[in-house]
């Protein structure tokens, strides 16, 4: 079955290594049966603030405003800002979103940090009941597809920068797993403006390669919900004990005061 594919683009300039990412990434989609569509959040000006301007009409506490009430309120009553609602509507549509941009201080960069902010609301997104494991995307896939200005000898766990599989935890544990997608492994392009120019084509070759079996790449694995007491949050005891002998964490987050595992947040089967 063709399947609905979400790049959310950030980055300024059309002539950049990330366009050139973005674009292979359209080509080789699109030459599979895939329908790609792409919000470009420079060029759509997306707002990266969130604001009592993002709710139609009066909020329900203009003195004391709390942007997660509120926009849940205003989901619930189809009160959400044109921007924010026609980027729910290309998330509810798609399979398979991917991000791309550059890294900017071991994060995203604010316009995209904004689309998370903004988009992924409270009721839409996720909620008490529906998250992680059971999360309201349970049925999509995600992934980061990131350049650096480091190499990637930096991002290593004796490098100057620290393990990648830490800086990657908040967003792909934190924002995507969260809201329940199943996380594809990062396509990581490493500083590509200190790479020689052969090798800035053969790693938009290996994401040509990868992008063709991109469907049928099996997800990172992350810890099952039900593993966690409904009440206190905490691992449950039998599933703590049958991995108290084991030599190492269970994630990069719940590492049990232990060595971190493998690189979970980098690899499937991990
Ligand atoms: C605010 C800020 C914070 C940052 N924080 C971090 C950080 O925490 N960690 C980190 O590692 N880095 C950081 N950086 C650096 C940033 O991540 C890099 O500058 C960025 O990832 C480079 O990607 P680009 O697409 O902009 O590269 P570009 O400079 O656009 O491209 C690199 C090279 O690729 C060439 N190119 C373009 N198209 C093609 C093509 N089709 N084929 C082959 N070559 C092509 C370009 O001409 C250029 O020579 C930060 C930068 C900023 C501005």
């Amino acid at each position: 079955m063709a399947k609905k594919v979400l790049i959310v683009y950030a980055h300024q300039s059309s002539g950049s290594f990330n366009a050139a990412a973005k674009n292979t990434a359209v080509e080789v989609l699109t030459a599979q049966g895939c329908t790609v569509e792409v919000s470009d959040l420079y060029d759509m000006g997306f707002k990266a603030t969130a604001t009592a301007e993002d709710i139609k009409g009066e909020v329900m506490n203009a003195e004391n405003f709390c942007y997660m009430k509120e926009t849940k309120l205003a989901w619930e009553q189809g009160k959400l800002s044109d921007d924010i609602t026609k980027e729910q509507s290309k998330l509810t549509e798609a399979d398979l979103v991917i991000f791309q941009f550059p890294m900017y201080w071991f994060g995203v960069p604010a316009i995209l940090k904004g689309w998370i902010d903004r988009v992924l609301t409270n009721g839409f997104a996720f909620s008490q009941e529906k998250r992680y494991s059971q999360g309201i995307f349970k049925d999509k896939r995600a992934m980061l597809s990131f350049t650096t200005g480091s190499l990637e000898s930096m991002f290593h766990p004796t490098g100057i920068n620290g393990d990648m599989n830490v800086t990657l935890w908040p967003l792909q544990t934190g924002i995507l797993h969260y809201c329940g997608f199943q996380v594809l492994a990062p396509q990581i392009f490493w500083a590509p403006a200190s790479a020689a120019a052969e090798d800035r084509k053969s790693m938009l070759d290996s994401w040509s390669t990868r992008l063709q079996g991109l469907l049928e790449e099996k997800p990172l694995s992350f810890i099952p919900l039900n593993c966690f007491d409904e009440k206190t949050f905490q691992l449950k005891p039998d599933f703590y004990e049958k991995h108290a002998s084991k030599a190492s964490g269970l994630t990069v987050g719940i590492h049990l005061k232990k060595p971190l595992p493998p690189p979970s947040q980098m690899k499937s089967g991990c």
